[in-house]
């Protein structure tokens, strides 16, 4: 029998990663359908090849990805159906509101300089790649209703793409599409001013594009500095390393900052390390405004659940605070302000908490 939720009551989800989010036998589907030679033959040894048990470098969690990409990237009809699975996925979770996040650049085979996963050219183009991932959660929208919107992906490593994305995401803007991120090695020396991020982060300030950043994971305080003065993002992905800077820290809490925390995955990619206070607990201690996020469910073998639990079981967080915190993850989504004020009318039903008053201000 499978385990009571840590959390039976609607949930908010704002950072995970569709390509970190397919199902093993999807994978093995598309490999068997292509032609591509996996190392497994079996959902449950595929998992094995690809999953973390115990922490790992970053090198080995990249080379997760590399099993796995060549049989989804360049497929319409896989790039479609993982997105339409990730719907029905959240779906079983208890999540009502979800936004996803992918490079439309990693999961193409044309118009892509380099083309990823050492594919062979073809024809899909991180342009039809997202119109593809819309139509794959609209329709899961409609048959699980969950509601699912999607983040355009930039990679540190790639500023040569991000001028598009932010392109993309005018082009399909609420077609899904309802904020920008910047993703990958956070390490990589100046990469928060390589012009390429910069200018598509500008563009996104001007166009009213939602904007994220993944900071401060592995990464130092100077990289979330950077991410909120620089490119001017309204959330930070993981932020844990903000800790390390008071005066940064005092300045995001008043300017009520989202950190998109996600703790089992900092536990297998060694962001954190279980000798220290889990930067969670701070978070929650401080009241801050922070969700709890699943990041690479695929790769650690993990439903949200397990980011629950892990919370609930280790660090002694309450139903209260699973309510609080989802409440926060409501108000800092990136939904058009109608829609974030049904959201969030749904989740005071769903925890028989009534709405809060509307301030003065609400009425000007
Ligand atoms: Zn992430």
């Amino acid at each position: 029998m499978a385990r009571a939720p840590a959390f039976d009551k609607p949930r908010v989800e704002l950072h995970v990663h569709l390509d970190g989010a397919i199902k093993p036998e999807t994978i093995l589907y598309f490999a068997k359908k292509r032609g591509i030679t996996l190392p497994a033959d079996t959902a449950i040894e595929l998992q094995q090849i690809i999953g973390m048990d115990e922490p790992q470098s970053l090198p080995e969690f990249l080379t997760k990805f590399e099993y796995y990409m060549p049989v989804i990237a360049g497929s319409r009809e896989a790039i479609k159906r993982i997105a339409y699975e990730f719907v029905e996925m959240k779906a079983k979770e208890g999540v009502v509101y979800v936004e996803v996040r992918y490079s439309p650049h990693l999961l193409a085979n044309a118009e892509v300089e380099p083309i990823p996963w050492k594919q062979a050219e073809g024809d899909v183009t991180p342009d039809e790649v997202v119109n593809l991932v819309n139509q794959g959660l609209q329709q899961g929208e409609k048959a699980f209703r969950t509601k699912a919107r999607s983040i355009l992906c930039c990679m540190r490593h790639q500023p040569n793409w991000s001028p598009e994305v932010v392109e993309l995401c005018k082009k399909y803007w609420q077609q899904t599409v309802v904020g920008i991120d910047l993703a990958g090695d956070e390490t990589i020396e100046g990469s928060s001013s390589f012009p390429g991020h910069l200018e598509a982060y500008k563009e996104a300030v001007k166009s009213g594009i939602h904007r994220t950043v993944h900071a401060g994971e592995v990464g130092s305080a100077e990289i979330v500095r950077e991410a909120v003065d620089v490119l001017k993002t309204e959330r930070v992905g993981h932020g844990y390393h903000t800790l390390e800077d008071k005066t940064l820290y005092d300045r995001l809490q008043k300017e009520n900052m989202h950190f998109e925390v996600c703790p089992w995955s900092s536990y297998l990619t060694g962001a954190w390390k279980p000798e220290t206070e889990h930067p969670a607990i701070r978070f929650k201690n401080d009241k801050v405004n922070y969700s709890l996020n699943s990041d690479d469910p695929l790769i650690f073998k993990s439903t949200l659940d397990t980011d629950y639990r892990m919370t609930k079981e280790d660090m002694g967080f309450t139903e209260e605070e699973f309510k609080r915190l989802n409440i926060n993850a409501a108000r800092s989504c990136f939904l058009p302000e109608n829609e974030k004020e049904d959201l969030l009318n749904q989740l005071y039903r769903a925890y028989r908490m009534p709405p809060p008053p509307a301030t003065a201000g609400d009425f000007c």
